[in-house]
């Protein structure tokens, strides 16, 4: 499957036409940016760890957990062939453990464990800054339906569940993430878009140092390692 035309660049991926109207190809960058696009640099080597952490977590989720995404065949390093799907405006945001704008907004320190995992929506507006809503809002605005919502609730635990054993297992502590959905022309829900360092928090479960892009958030350093690290131990010497 080649790339026809560009139909979207994002900040970190640019997504192309194929020959196939229901399918597209995500091609990733070492673009970074943080605080609505205020912020812009470059991660080397961040794109292929991004790719190849996402569509490795996609599959498994897809095959354990029964989530199903858009995720089709990974082409190269940077590029992936994905289902084409309308994009829900929503940001999904899962937290187990307080951290970032949680913080901020609550008072409540860094690092506070939840006592349950706690779900946000954000609405995909740059020009707004991403305001966040609750379900009566995203319904009342169309931005989903109340049966789609209930949906991607669903999944998303789901995934929470999934992903913060995943984890532990690599010796990482899932502190918060970001997910996205699509929908397919047949009305289908899907889990899109990535899941990788730019869109997860993961601290080292007996350091707490920090795997993610909060490091270039924050000016931290040895971003380009975090990333490294994360591929290591998700594959090991496979990479
Ligand atoms: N997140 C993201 N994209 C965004 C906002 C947040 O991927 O536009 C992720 C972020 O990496 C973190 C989680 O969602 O894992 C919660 O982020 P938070 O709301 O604390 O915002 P931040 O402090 O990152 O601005």
């Amino acid at each position: 499957m080649e790339k026809k035309e560009m139909m979207y660049e994002g900040k970190a991926k640019k997504v192309y036409a194929t020959d196939d109207p229901a399918l597209c190809i995500v091609s990733y960058k070492d673009d970074a940016t943080a605080f609505n696009g205020q912020k812009r640099g470059t991660i080397r080597g961040k794109g292929v760890v991004n790719n190849k952490m996402s569509n490795y977590l996609m599959q498994r989720l897809q095959a354990e957990a029964g989530i199903p995404t858009d995720f089709v065949e990974e082409l190269s390093d940077r590029d992936t062939l994905l289902k084409k799907v309308s994009i829900v405006p929503l940001e999904v945001i899962v937290r187990n453990i307080a951290a970032g704008s949680f913080s901020a907004r609550f008072g409540v320190p860094e690092g506070t464990q939840l006592l349950c995992p706690t779900l946000e929506f954000c609405y995909k507006n740059d020009a707004l800054g991403d305001p966040m809503v609750n379900n009566y809002h995203i319904i009342a605005c169309g931005w989903a339906t109340p049966e789609d919502l209930d949906t991607i609730t669903d999944y998303t635990f789901r995934i929470n569940a999934w992903l913060k054993e995943f984890f532990k297992g690599v010796n990482v502590d899932l502190v918060d993430f970001k997910i996205e959905f699509g929908k397919t022309a047949d009305g289908t829900i899907l889990l899109a878009d990535e899941i990788s360092p730019d869109t997860c928090r993961f601290w080292d479960a007996v350091t707490h140092e920090k795997l993610d892009k909060d490091r270039f958030r924050r000016d931290l350093g040895n971003v380009e390692d975090a990333y490294q690290e994360m591929m290591k131990r998700i594959f090991g010497t496979q990479e």
